[in-house]
């Protein structure tokens, strides 16, 4: 498995983990941006949000959603990433959502 972020939910790579459930598996950012910086993946295997059906974006926003709550920062606002592709930024290849916030943001970003 050369994948890094299927190599997480196997358990042989280590994580901050902050929520798991049968679906998704959230964990902090090891780089984070912001205060709160967290990665929301889905456990099956996709390696962009073009492959992922509908319902496991939708899944993982209303993830994000109540780790907002969870974080504090849906009060003050946040911000949800999905990086697609080289020039979308993306740099590990297994859809993932940032949550992002407890700091101030600009638009749009660098
Ligand atoms: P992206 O650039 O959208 O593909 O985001 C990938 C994110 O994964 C980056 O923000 C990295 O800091 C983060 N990252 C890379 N390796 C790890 C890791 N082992 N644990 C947690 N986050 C990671």
């Amino acid at each position: 498995m050369n994948c890094l972020f299927c190599r997480i939910i196997a358990g042989e790579i280590p994580s901050n983990k902050v929520y798991e459930d049968e679906r998704v598996l959230a964990f902090r950012d090891i780089s984070p941006q912001a205060p709160t910086h967290i990665l929301i993946i889905p456990k099956e295997h996709y390696d962009s949000v073009l492959e992922a059906p509908a319902d496991t974006v939708a899944y993982m926003v209303d993830i994000a959603k109540k780790l907002a709550v969870q974080e504090g920062v849906d009060k003050n606002g946040f911000r949800l990433v999905i990086n697609t592709g080289d020039e979308g930024g993306q740099s590990v290849k297994h859809l993932h959502l940032h949550l992002i916030g407890g700091r101030s943001m600009q638009w749009p970003p660098g």
